[in-house]
């Protein structure tokens, strides 16, 4: 059920919906969120799919039905959370740098709120005193991460109250009552060494007997999830094991329980996307074969501005014979999608795949050359369904006042 889509199936979406074409496979995101709900039966833990990663409104229903709770980083993620049916204790939202009219708000739609700053901190509880339970987003100084741009952790992060700021904190929750529910960390992504999730879970357990109300301790997330061929992921069953672990010992210390929370987002919708696109032209110059495509990192901007790596797949001719070839866009400046690539020989009008494009994939698409977003499909039970049709050239004026 949860095997990746073979070529054909590939093709015939393409040949239903035209390219490019973002695909997602439900039953690998189920396969994905089982295995960590899986992971982590030895201790309550609840996990909230961060929908930063892929935010159509389909893909949401689809994770709430398998029993995921929600992570907002904008009052609007929260909004469409709540229309795809999430109840409102099941919606965190996690913003940065918001102005405190959007945590009001946020307040209003009577979810849960995680506050990081102190500013904030200090506005929230003169506002709300202990009326509304808060979270509040910690930073514990641990670098991690697959790219300084995702790792949020670091000293020099904007992300999160410092540990060194415990005081300052605790004399905000005092003064003006506050309810502190929770704390929570998020160091980055791509985090394969569960070390950095167990430190911070140490640092946590660490300061958590300043908070006489604490029900719970949200680790964020950042699991890697493979895009090379030889890539690991987290080995999220042993972290789900010494998690297990640390918060018994934290029990029979402190003889109080506290719910492990977790933020996945990468981690249960990457492997899901294949985006298909079309070879429009094979170049030979001086030094390279190129081909270009009918997509550019409007669409699929992670290689260009993460350098990351997406396996391709030449489902047209993947048997043809192997050759050098780099992949590349429309985008009218540098647009490159992979460098020296070994693919079975691309001919013209070829569709090639690219792997694990679920999360900031489309999410991060844009119209930059006034070029149109792609369509996107959800298949389920072996039934495609269209859920978010292709811009027209209407859209890109939309919002223009002509
Ligand atoms: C982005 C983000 C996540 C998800 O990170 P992934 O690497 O996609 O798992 C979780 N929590 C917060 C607060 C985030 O900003």
């Amino acid at each position: 059920m949860s095997q990746p889509f073979t070529d054909q199936q590939l093709i015939a979406a393409a040949t239903e919906f035209g390219s490019p074409l973002y695909v997602y496979h439900a039953e690998q995101i189920a396969a994905r969120y089982n295995k960590l709900v899986d992971a982590f039966k030895a201790h309550p833990t609840k996990f909230f799919y961060a929908c930063k990663a892929l935010s159509n409104i389909n893909i949401l229903r689809y994770i709430k039905g398998l029993g995921a709770s929600l992570d907002c980083v904008s009052i609007n993620e929260v909004k469409l959370g709540i229309m795809a049916g999430f109840q409102k204790d099941q919606i965190l939202f996690t913003p940065n740098g918001v102005d405190f009219a959007e945590i009001a708000e946020a307040v209003s739609l009577g979810v849960r709120v995680n506050i990081d700053s102190i500013s904030m901190l200090e506005q929230f509880g003169n506002t709300y005193g202990g009326s509304y339970p808060v979270c509040i987003r910690i930073n514990p100084h641990i670098v991690a991460g697959g790219n300084y741009k995702i790792s949020t952790g670091h000293i020099d992060s904007k992300f999160g109250i410092s540990i060194h700021q415990l005081r300052h904190i605790e004399r905000i929750v005092k003064t003006t009552c506050l309810h502190v529910q929770g704390l929570h960390m998020h160091t980055g992504s791509e985090i394969k060494d569960i070390d950095v999730f167990l430190q911070g879970l140490d640092v946590m357990f660490g300061i958590a007997a300043h908070f006489k109300d604490l029900d719970l301790i949200d680790l964020g997330s950042g699991f890697k999830v493979p895009y090379k061929e030889d890539d690991q992921e987290t080995d999220v069953y042993t972290l789900g094991a010494r998690v297990a672990e640390a918060a018994m010992e934290f029990e029979k210390e402190y003889n109080r329980k506290l719910e492990i929370w977790f933020e996945p987002g990468k981690y249960l919708v990457s492997e899901c996307g294949y985006f298909i696109v079309k070879a429009n032209v094979v170049k030979q110059t001086t030094a390279t074969v190129f081909v270009g495509v009918n997509s550019g990192f409007n669409h699929l901007i992670r290689p260009m501005f993460y350098d990351s790596y997406h396996r391709i797949s030449n489902i047209s001719n993947p048997d043809g014979p192997r050759r050098i070839y780099t992949v590349v866009g429309n985008i009218c400046e540098t647009d490159t999608f992979a460098w020296d690539r070994v693919l079975p020989e691309v001919r013209e009008n070829d569709l090639l795949v690219f792997h694990n494009a679920g999360a900031y994939g489309f999410e991060m698409s844009s119209n930059f050359n006034s070029r149109l977003k792609p369509a996107e499909v959800l298949i389920e039970n072996g039934i495609a369904r269209l859920i978010r049709r292709a811009d027209v050239f209407e859209d890109l004026l939309h919002n223009q006042v002509v």
